[in-house]
């Protein structure tokens, strides 16, 4: 899920785009400060920080900046402020976009998505791995046969595995990826999902589709794009 750190002092402003943006799927974070904006940003690193200027412990525009220069996080500047001095700055330092208030929550969101849109290019989404066509979107294993009808965490950790193109994943990436606690999860739940998924694909030896990696993890066979 998509984070976004909403950065405003004014209550009622701040609780009304929460509440449109979690309405639209975002997972919200909010800092009624720069302060709380630094600590949720170097505790949950969110994907996008929403930044009032005019804020009680900092100037804004700073604050955009400063967030910016972490590199790793999309910044968006939504103030009162509709001057172009003020929309020239935020830019310059590095905003990613700016809006004025009051904000269309319906435009909030699509600015958001487009700035994550730019920011992280298209991951392949249909893939060939060895007789199966994935397509990581629809969530659909297909091969000659028929469909391969994966439970949702043979395929999560299926698509993961596609998504790291052959690195090694960790036995505790995977069980994060499958189990709610997974601090109290027992690893062998992860072997035992990747031995059914091996069954359902008909993974023999030969074949190897999904390969062991010593203790340390498992790792995709070699994929293709499925244009
Ligand atoms: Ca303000």
């Amino acid at each position: 899920m998509v984070a976004v750190v909403v950065v405003e002092d004014e209550r009622l402003t701040r609780r009304a785009i929460s509440a449109s943006l979690r309405g639209e799927g975002f997972e919200i974070h909010e800092a009624e400060d720069a302060a709380a904006c630094r600590r949720i940003v170097a505790e949950l690193s969110p994907d996008v920080a929403l930044v009032d200027l005019g804020l009680p412990d900092a100037d804004g525009v700073a604050l955009a900046g400063e967030l910016r220069a972490k590199g790793d996080i999309g910044v968006i500047v939504v103030t009162r402020r509709s001057d172009p001095a003020a929309r020239i700055e935020a830019l310059d330092l590095g905003a990613d976009d700016y809006l004025v208030k009051p904000v269309h929550f319906g435009e909030l969101a699509a600015r958001i998505r487009s700035l994550l849109r730019r920011r992280r290019p298209e991951p392949q989404r249909r893939v060939r791995l060895g007789p199966w066509r994935i397509d990581l979107e629809a969530r659909a294993v297909t091969g000659e046969g028929g469909i391969a009808r994966l439970t949702r965490g043979e395929f999560n950790i299926l698509a993961r595995l596609i998504e790291a193109k052959g690195a090694i994943v960790s036995r505790d990436d995977l069980l994060n990826l499958i189990s709610r606690h997974p601090e109290a999860a027992d690893p062998r739940t992860v072997d035992v999902l990747i031995s059914r998924l091996r069954n359902k694909l008909g993974d023999a030896q030969e074949r190897r589709l999904i390969l062991t990696a010593s203790t340390l993890g498992y790792q995709v066979g070699e994929t293709s794009a499925d244009p």
